[in-house]
């Protein structure tokens, strides 16, 4: 469960993001749709506890930076950042190390398998693309098993086999209680997968729309609908 309240970032004293409100509950993948500089960056980096901000977070009822809060959400940043030292193998286990969680060999080699890592598992961070950095920094999220997991972008910069199993494994948590959200301004990169959307502009909530209200309307549809314009 995510439940963000009037969430507002200035950087210096302009507004990137104004009153923003809303809500996913437990099973649920929430969009965050917007043009380029909405605003969503930073709506998931204040929710994380990256920024300063006003306003009021809860991550499963616990204040986002609280500890309990932090051991149970997993974020995969729009950049990928990796220690230029540590192979692929070690960022997951340094992650299962600061989280206090045993090293789960099954479950590394499930997602080094599933994400094409697992002749890369050798290779240090810097000798890494962005897209298997970005890959890196996903089975990281993942391996945490994470109760709320919130993704910038994440497509982007992914290859089609690892867009179609990161999609196949949103919707898998999703059915066992995941909360996700998820950040991008491609439309058709979410068209399948949410059940509740928030378009943002300029910084400002245009609406929140659960799927159930849809009546039938695509993602496309219920996009120009309440932003009122074509330029996306
Ligand atoms: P999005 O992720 O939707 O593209 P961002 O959250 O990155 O949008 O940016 C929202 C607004 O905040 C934009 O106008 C952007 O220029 C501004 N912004 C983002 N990061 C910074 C920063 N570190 N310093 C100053 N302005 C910023
Ligand atoms: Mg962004």
């Amino acid at each position: 469960m995510l439940d963000v309240k009037r969430l507002t970032k200035k950087y210096n004293k302009v507004k990137a993001i104004d009153d923003v409100s809303f809500f996913i509950p437990d099973g649920q993948v929430g969009v965050i749709m917007g043009p380029n500089g909405s605003g969503k960056s930073t709506t998931i980096k204040s929710i994380a506890g990256l920024l300063r901000y006003t306003g009021e977070v809860s991550i499963q009822g616990f204040e986002n930076r609280s500890i309990e809060a932090k051991k149970v959400f997993g974020y995969v940043p729009e950049l990928p950042t990796m220690f230029p030292l540590l192979t692929v193998r070690e960022h997951i286990i340094y992650t299962l190390k600061a989280y206090g969680l045993p090293i789960d060999e099954e479950k590394i080699e499930y997602l080094l398998d599933t994400f094409e890592l697992k002749d890369k598992e050798n290779k240090l961070g810097d000798e890494l693309s962005k897209g298997m950095m970005q890959k890196v920094s996903i089975c990281c999220a993942l391996i945490i098993e994470p109760k709320v997991l919130m993704l910038d972008e994440p497509m982007i910069g992914l290859d089609p086999k690892a867009i179609r199993e990161l999609k196949k494994m949103i919707l898998e948590l999703r059915d066992k209680g995941v909360t996700i959200l998820i950040s991008t301004h491609m439309l058709e990169m979410v068209e399948g997968l949410w059940d509740t959307i928030v378009i943002l502009k300029n910084g400002k909530v245009m609406g929140q729309f659960d799927k159930d209200m849809a009546e039938g309307k695509n993602l496309e549809e219920i996009f120009f609908k309440v932003t009122g314009d074509e330029d996306v």
